[in-house]
């Protein structure tokens, strides 16, 4: 990962659309392309900013609470890059945990799902990184989450058909292995 202060090198990334655009026998001094090369590196900027956050920045703020049972966050819309094809993969995150006397401001969960969904991504590791950020910052009972994307590396190509969903859900510490735990999470996010 790189340094906070060694953000998106934008010269190089012009120069490699410029690249692409040549490959695919494009001319990238036409009208409609010539500003092409310097819109994507400025859109890199913004996809890729999560590589210069941390989510202990963004969860360092709690509340003390007693008592408390499970909190469930749900529908956090997300837009992340598929690292295997640099393509949009998008869907939304729920998140439920329960807390061990802290908790933070809901905000800050939806916070903590753009810090990983905006770099180049995996679902499972983008679910597995949020799921592991929670625990270790907040220490939880334990924490559940759940992501449903649409990949467009698949729709797009005709792989799978548009709309499918890819599922999968994390869960740690009290969570795991607790099947009544994990339906209770079910239910709150049908409710
Ligand atoms: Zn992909």
């Amino acid at each position: 990962m790189q340094s906070k202060e060694n953000k998106v090198d934008q010269e190089k990334i012009k120069e490699a659309v410029r690249m692409i655009l040549e490959a695919i026998g494009e001319d990238p001094n036409r009208e409609g392309l010539v500003e092409t090369p310097d819109r994507i590196a400025r859109l890199y900027e913004e996809i890729c900013e999560g590589m210069w956050q941390e989510s202990s920045e963004v969860l360092d703020k709690t509340f003390t609470v007693k008592d408390a049972e499970m909190l469930l966050e749900k529908d956090i819309t997300f837009y992340s890059m598929c690292e295997h094809h640099m393509l949009p993969f998008f869907g939304k995150v729920h998140i439920a945990y329960i807390p061990n006397g802290k908790v933070v401001g809901l905000s800050k969960l939806a916070r903590t799902v753009e810090v990983f969904a905006r770099r180049l991504q995996l679902q499972e590791q983008m679910t597995v990184q949020i799921a592991d950020a929670i625990m270790e910052e907040l220490k939880p009972e334990g924490v559940m989450v759940m992501c449903e994307a649409e990949h467009t590396c698949m729709t797009m190509r005709g792989v799978r058909k548009p709309g499918t969903i890819t599922t999968n859900i994390v869960t740690r510490g009290v969570f795991k292995d607790n099947e009544m735990l994990q339906n209770t999470f079910f239910q709150m996010l049908k409710g």
